[in-house]
């Protein structure tokens, strides 16, 4: 027997007819002989709608009030399912974020997770209970409703899965597992049987976001044992203890089994990053702590920063990324200090996009980078910026040659599923 946490994702609760089949697989686990938890998100879809209803009713929210309507969506789900998995002679029972509890910080709308309370949970699961948690939501240290950001109830179940020193946690979405790339977009994209957990905190935190990047360093740290797979299964498929998804291992584990590794794992791509160049700053010191102070105080996120110096003139172009979402703010900054950064002209564009890289064969081989480079130089695509860390490369290109640029890197590092190729 072992003890599993189960998340569902938005498209696997989406009406009545898929949460039954959600319950389908969650009594199969328990007839399996497992103690089981299941974290769930609320219907695709919902939670963008309830935001919208937050932006009608005032522009500038109160965070706190706007967790208080978002939240609502797992609400509806966790009790859905309990239904549902009782209609199916179960024993079950959903636990809000405040039964539990599950608690966090007061950092309305992307609250950090405190303690979670396992007590009653354990002593439900150990009655034969099947035990279902809204994700996404917890209680904050002043007793209110609060929610840990989107994408948050993978989060929520690597939390559950720490705290109740479960065996796995299975998060079951709309793809069988983890892809070379985003299966949606480049259709010779291949399933990973394993990654590393440094590989998929990259590819997340670059854009792939099958997994939130927050629960990923939580199961880093935790050691939490995480597979992705696919709730759009029939009753006949592989069961989950045959770990037919992908399996997010550490580097040793990984190193033990499979000695022939690709150089890269895997290519993500972003679109939501925005870019700004500022023109003939003074090249002086201090001129680029102008720029990105008050960025920072504002808490804007500067990813890729590029600087070219004009020697003979003294003067020199900045270039850097921001998140999309910010565009608008960091540029009414930037312009209010005009005078004080001392630049000529401001030239905004987010039609960009960033395509990274990831593998952690990048540490022990040279000449990655300079594929990447080949690779896309090769077809026209012109390279506006660049950022490396020890296992990525990224680099910003126009948003309209995203899909193909993928797709030739993708072939460029051997990644191309064969019985496709
Ligand atoms: P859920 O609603 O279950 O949380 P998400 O939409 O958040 O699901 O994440 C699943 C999606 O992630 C897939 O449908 C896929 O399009 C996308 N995705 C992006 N990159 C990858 C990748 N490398 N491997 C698998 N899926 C990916
Ligand atoms: N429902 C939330 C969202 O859409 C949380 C989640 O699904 O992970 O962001
Ligand atoms: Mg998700």
């Amino acid at each position: 027997m072992a003890r599993i946490v189960m998340k569902f994702g938005g498209t696997s609760m989406a009406g009545t007819e898929r949460i039954r089949r959600v319950a389908g697989i969650v009594k199969r686990q328990q007839e399996a002989g497992h103690e089981v938890a299941v974290v769930v998100s609320a219907m695709a879809g919902e939670t963008d709608r309830l935001v919208n209803f937050c932006r009608e009713a005032s522009p500038l929210y109160d965070p706190a009030e706007y967790d208080v309507v978002v939240a609502s969506g797992e609400q509806v789900t966790s009790g859905l399912l309990a239904l549902t998995l009782q209609a199916m002679g179960c024993k079950a029972r959903s636990w809000l974020g405040w039964q539990l509890p599950f608690r966090t910080d007061e950092a309305y709308s992307k609250a950090r997770i405190g303690e979670i309370e396992t007590g009653a949970l354990l002593a439900s699961m150990a009655l034969g209970e099947i035990a279902v948690i809204p994700g996404f939501q917890g209680v904050s240290t002043d007793n209110r409703v609060a929610t840990l950001g989107r994408g948050g109830s993978d989060t929520s179940a690597v939390a559950v899965a720490a705290a109740l020193k479960a065996d796995r946690c299975d998060i079951y979405t709309d793809v069988d597992g983890v892809y070379t790339t985003d299966p949606r977009i480049v259709a010779k994209a291949r399933k990973l049987d394993r990654i590393t957990y440094e590989e998929m905190l990259e590819l997340a935190s670059v854009g792939s976001k099958v997994l939130q990047t927050r629960s990923v360093s939580l199961a880093m740290k935790e050691g939490v044992r995480v597979q992705v797979l696919s709730s759009f299964v029939d009753e006949d498929a592989v069961p989950a203890d045959e770990l037919p998804g992908t399996m997010i291992v550490s580097d040793e584990e990984l190193e033990g089994i499979d000695m022939e590794r690709q150089l890269i794992t895997g290519i993500a791509a972003d679109k939501n990053e925005a870019k700004v160049t500022l023109t003939r700053i003074a090249d002086r010191p201090g001129a680029v702590a102008a720029i990105f102070g008050p960025l920072a105080d504002a808490s804007i996120n500067v990813d890729m920063i590029i600087q070219n110096v004009a020697k003979d003139k003294g003067e020199t172009d900045v270039t850097f990324t921001v998140p999309v979402a910010d565009l608008a703010r960091a540029t009414a900054l930037l312009e209010e200090r005009k005078e004080a950064i001392g630049y000529f002209r401001m030239i905004a564009d987010d039609n960009v996009a960033k395509i990274s890289i990831v593998g952690v064969g990048m540490r022990s081989h040279a000449g990655i980078a300079a594929t990447m480079f080949a690779t896309l130089a090769e077809r026209g695509i012109n390279i506006l910026a660049i950022s490396t860390s020890e296992i990525k490369v990224s680099v910003l290109i126009n948003a309209d040659e995203t899909e193909l640029a993928v797709r030739l890197l993708h072939t460029a590092y051997g990644l191309d599923a064969k019985e496709a190729a």
